[in-house]
């Protein structure tokens, strides 16, 4: 156990401080806030009486062995008042008459944006081609219900982008803690629960999502910002190697400098660059499946006991990267307790992509199993250049909407069944809400693929025993994992490469992947703008 001194003021005839210290409980009493008190007295030394409050900064569970537990960092207030301010809360002043700048995209990259351009007295006019989100849920339902896919207003378009109604995951590789923290902070101000500053692994939830961002939107409003949902940017305004402005499916034009943040699933944004020959460039990137498990089985798997998660501890997690052929394939976007959803955002397409509540309670857990492709791994496509892989994309989704036999309806096969190249005669039931159907997927998923994916589940059924099984249900196609292209910028300025006042942004620029990794390259992009404002003297 360390222990370390934090911060110690002598008051009077008695020390004032904040100590924080490290501890390893049982998921029983680190549930409990007294039992968390009384351990932090006995390893402190400290009197309880003069314990005012502890709270936990940090939490993660520590699963790898038999017995589970729960790591902490805690922090005593010794005589002093714990804080009331559980989070850092960030101004936005008004800003109507301020410089006004374009952002196109409300996803979680134009969202901070937005409010990034507030901070700096830079008055945001957002344009969204979907709807708000209370009517955007009306649109999802009847995905599920009639299998008609609104091109504008689906699981990926619309207010809050295609985090809306995602699972709400905020974990990131970035190690930029002061970014990513500002992100966790101002969740937490629009109504996150505090919990995601402190957990290793922090989660939202899809049900608590779309109240959070509508906050924020509200934000954006009252600070004097616009946005316009339902317009549709069609075309750049460019005139002399400069980005001068938009137009929108509307007729209309709206000048400014432009903050492109229309995410991976936007394909005619991407058509639209290339004929107005803004140089961009094919990217690799992973598709394979959506695997659903038995909640209970990966609990049983993860946590080493056939009696599950028990009272404590949250559905399990798990994650694998292995090498096939020369290839990574990886766990991505893994929902414990969650459900499958269907995010396709056109015609003709199947795509599969998971999420879960804040409560993670529903019968299974299912994460996307992925290999990496490259451009030149599919010579065929190499005739449309820039756009390959998002045509390779375009086919495999289209091969698993004919699969599935055209409606939502999502081609599926039994994991062992996989693995052995046999149709499945049966499949279980699946949370995937617009059904299921029984598909040889090893014949028509891209030998590229499915060879990989084969190997890659027996060598995750050794690493975990369990794992491997016709419990598990496969559903197609898992393609949506990151953008197909990059829209190429300056790592300075982050303005386009070839483009002055063109801010490619979030996701579908292909410089970030993930809710907090799109929303802090937002909040950059936001600055770059600034700094170009200050540059050229109309700030
Ligand atoms: C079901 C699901 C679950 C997910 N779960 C997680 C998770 O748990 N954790 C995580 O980190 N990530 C998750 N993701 C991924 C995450 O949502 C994305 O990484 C993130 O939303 C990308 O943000 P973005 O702002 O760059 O783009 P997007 O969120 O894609 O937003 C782009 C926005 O631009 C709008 N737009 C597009 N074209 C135009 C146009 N021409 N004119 C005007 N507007 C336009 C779109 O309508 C959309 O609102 C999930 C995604 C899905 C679909």
């Amino acid at each position: 156990m360390r222990l370390n001194l934090f911060s110690a003021i002598f008051v009077g005839n008695r020390f004032d401080m904040q100590k924080d210290i490290n501890l390893r409980l049982n998921p029983k009493d680190a549930s409990e806030v007294d039992t968390i008190k009384r351990v932090f007295a006995s390893e402190t030394g400290i009197a309880l009486k003069d314990i005012n409050a502890v709270r936990i900064i940090k939490r993660s569970v520590d699963a790898r062995q038999r017995n589970i537990f729960v790591n902490l960092t805690v922090r005593g207030y010794i005589n002093e008042p714990e804080p009331v301010q559980m989070f850092e809360a960030t101004g936005y002043p008004n800003v109507s008459g301020g410089f006004k700048a374009i952002v196109v995209g409300l996803g979680p990259a134009g969202l901070f944006a937005a409010l990034r351009l507030i901070e700096l007295g830079i008055c945001p006019i957002v344009v969204e081609r979907g709807k708000n989100v209370r009517d955007r849920k009306l649109d999802t339902a009847r995905i599920s219900k009639n299998h008609v896919v609104d091109p504008d207003s689906n699981y990926c378009f619309g207010e809050g982008g295609a985090g809306a109604f995602s699972d709400g995951k905020l974990y990131t590789r970035s190690k930029k803690r002061g970014n990513v923290d500002k992100i966790l902070n101002t969740f937490c101000q629009y109504g996150a629960s505090t919990d995601i500053l402190i957990d290793a692994h922090p989660h939202i939830g899809t049900d608590k999502l779309p109240g959070i961002i509508e906050r924020m939107r509200l934000q954006i409003e009252a600070s004097g910002g616009e946005v316009h949902f339902q317009t549709r940017m069609e075309e750049l305004i460019i005139e002399s190697g400069k980005v001068r402005g938009i137009k929108t499916h509307r007729g209309d034009t709206i000048e400014g400098p432009v903050i492109l943040a229309t995410g991976h699933s936007a394909r005619d944004v991407y058509r639209m660059l290339k004929r107005q020959g803004v140089k961009i460039e094919a990217k690799g990137l992973a598709v394979g499946v959506r695997v659903e498990h038995p909640a209970e089985l990966i609990d049983c798997i993860q946590y080493h006991n056939e009696a599950g998660r028990g009272e404590y501890l949250p559905a399990a997690e798990y994650s694998f990267t292995v090498q096939a052929e020369g290839r990574g394939v990886y766990s991505f976007c893994m929902c414990p307790g969650g459900t499958v959803v269907p995010s396709a955002s056109g015609a003709e397409q199947v795509v599969v992509n998971g999420m879960s509540a804040s409560g993670r309670g529903s019968h299974w857990s299912n994460s996307g199993i992925v290999v990496e492709v490259h451009p030149e791994d599919f010579p065929e496509y190499t005739q449309y250049e820039e756009l390959c892989l998002l045509r390779f994309q375009e086919d495999l989704e289209k091969l698993a909407w004919q699969a599935g036999g055209a409606t939502q309806v999502a081609p599926a096969q039994r994991m062992y069944d996989f693995v052995k190249g046999k149709q499945s005669g049966s499949l279980p039931r699946s949370s995937y809400a617009p059904g299921v159907v029984s598909s040889p997927m090893h014949e028509w998923l891209p030998p590229f693929v499915s060879n990989r994916l084969q190997k890659a589940f027996k060598e995750m059924g050794k690493r975990q025993k369990g794992f491997l099984t016709n419990e598990a249900l496969l559903l197609g196609v898992e393609s949506r994992t990151s953008s197909p292209v990059r829209i190429i910028r300056d790592r300075e300025t982050m303005q386009h490469i070839e483009l002055k006042g063109l801010f490619p942004c979030g996701e579908g620029a292909g410089y970030a992947g993930g809710i907090v990794s799109a929303a802090m390259d937002g909040e950059r992009s936001a600055d770059a703008l600034s700094e170009y404002l200050k540059t050229n003297r109309l700030l």
